[in-house]
């Protein structure tokens, strides 16, 4: 979630935990043996999923726990899945993390996207930050695991998974579920493709964790009249009844409502704040929230959309000819819905606010619906006690995502999902899927031996 104005820091302390020396060293020549691995879509991602299969076989994983999955018809989107196994108190805890990167055009970028390149205390790569960073501390923390001879109280499952970026026709953690479900049932996921460390300055700010996203859904909007020549132009025109539909549609706002995790987040945020957002994000968190307060801060786009499901006009088109009276106008309407809500009612007030029988609104495709994963004060305390123990005092704050990711196909599944990342970025770094992606040295070390921690304290019975 964005934040409307600066927070008091934390100083970013020489005294966090790193991993030994050799693991640290191991998870950097991972990461960079991954980002050189070119895994778009174009290139697939079974060539890294061979490569960490390679490497967890050489550390002693015995081949039946460790399988290289694609689906017949896209032997280039395989998936690894590993079982680290424990004593069977409680259900596995299953990690995530997607192979495949998204495009980078060397012309582009001041590096070559597809090699590791150091530089003034940063690692520049393709997927350096989304997510071979994380992909290389799941693989190093199981090798350590194992190493030292760690028994886990459940089993830890960890897929490494095809095609999570847009464009991919291969979904690893839908195909896993829909065709290898057993090997990757778990009571609970932990996804590293998300949450995480927020600085701003160089002073670290809050942890988030991940709990929920928005739904994606799409309406098509079509109205129709007779037509005719364009030199008698009549009162029934598709395209002025669409225009009119739209135009009521552009002022209409559904209603504030704010779920477990909005409303802890806004709570928690808001006592980082200063001055009026301060006060308007506390507000907001009261039960009902405070309708005033909920306007000021929906002026800004990013706190709107964490307040209400939100619809808006993406493409149109409409007539035939120049010198035609239209018969077809059409508009798209892309929603994006707040855990808890659904396409049938959004259809419903759609058609209440187009208020015009003549336009017809059709669901474009049925929804991965994605609910939300509760942040228990179990969890969420249990998430703090290990964040604090690599960075005393931060603010620990469920975060609910307003584009979608993996977790939709497992919460979907009725696997609760959370978002949990090691690794600290600045608020304003925008890179990811962009130019010059990068993480830094030292945050990236850091997040190794968090997620080494996380394995280990989600793997517990309790
Ligand atoms: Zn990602």
């Amino acid at each position: 979630m964005a934040v409307a104005g600066p927070l008091a820091g934390w100083a970013a302390s020489p005294l966090t935990p790193l991993p030994p020396p050799e693991d640290r060293q191991l998870a950097r020549d991972m990461l960079r043996e991954l980002v050189e691995i070119n895994t778009t879509h174009a290139y697939g991602s079974t060539q890294a999923a061979k490569v960490i299969e390679g490497w967890l076989l050489r550390a002693g994983f015995v081949p039946g726990d460790v399988d290289l999955l694609a689906p017949a018809d896209h032997p280039t989107k395989g998936n690894v899945v590993v079982r680290y196994r424990g004593r069977h108190r409680g259900d596995p805890v299953l990690f995530l993390g997607h192979l495949d990167v998204v495009e980078a055009k060397p012309e582009d970028w001041s590096v070559d996207p597809f090699k590791l390149t150091e530089m003034d205390g940063w690692f520049y790569g393709r997927g350096t930050i989304d997510m071979k960073d994380g992909d290389a501390a799941l693989v190093e923390s199981l090798i350590r695991l194992k190493r030292e001879k760690y028994v886990p109280d459940r089993d830890i499952v960890v897929a490494f998974t095809a095609d999570e970026e847009a464009g991919g026709d291969a979904n690893g953690p839908a195909y896993l579920l829909q065709e290898h479900r057993a090997l990757i049932d778990a009571a609970f996921a932990v996804n590293l493709d998300g949450g995480g460390g927020n600085t701003r300055n160089g002073a670290r700010q809050f942890f988030e964790v991940g709990t929920s996203e928005k739904t994606y859904v799409t309406f098509t909007l079509q109205t129709t009249s007779p037509g005719g020549h364009g030199s008698l132009p009549g009162p029934d025109n598709a395209i002025y009844r669409l225009a009119a539909g739209l135009g009521r549609l552009e002022t209409f706002k559904f209603p504030v409502m704010l779920t477990s995790t909005t409303r802890a987040a806004f709570a928690a945020l808001g006592a980082l704040e200063t001055g009026t957002a301060a006060a308007d994000m506390q507000a907001v968190a009261q039960s009902p929230p405070d309708a005033a307060a909920a306007a000021r801060l929906s002026t800004n786009v990013r706190l709107n959309a964490q307040l209400r499901t939100t619809c808006v006009a993406t493409l149109i088109s409409g007539g035939h000819a120049e010198n035609a009276l239209p018969q077809r106008a059409r508009a798209t309407i892309q929603c994006r819905l707040l855990p808890g809500d659904s396409a049938a009612n959004v259809q419903a007030q759609l058609v209440a606010v187009l208020a015009d029988p003549a336009i017809g609104v059709t669901l474009d495709a049925p929804p991965i619906v994605s609910p939300e994963s509760p942040p228990t004060p179990q969890f969420m305390k249990k998430v703090a006690l290990l964040a604090h123990s690599m960075w005393p005092g931060v603010p620990i704050i469920p975060t609910m995502a307003t584009g979608f990711s993996d977790d939709r196909h497992t919460r979907n599944a009725g696997i609760p999902s959370y978002d949990i990342s090691g690794v600290w970025q600045d608020v304003d770094e925008n890179r990811a899927h962009g130019r010059d992606e990068r993480v830094g040295v030292q945050a990236f070390d850091e997040s190794v031996e968090f997620t080494y921690r996380l394995m280990k304290a989600m793997s517990g019975a309790k």
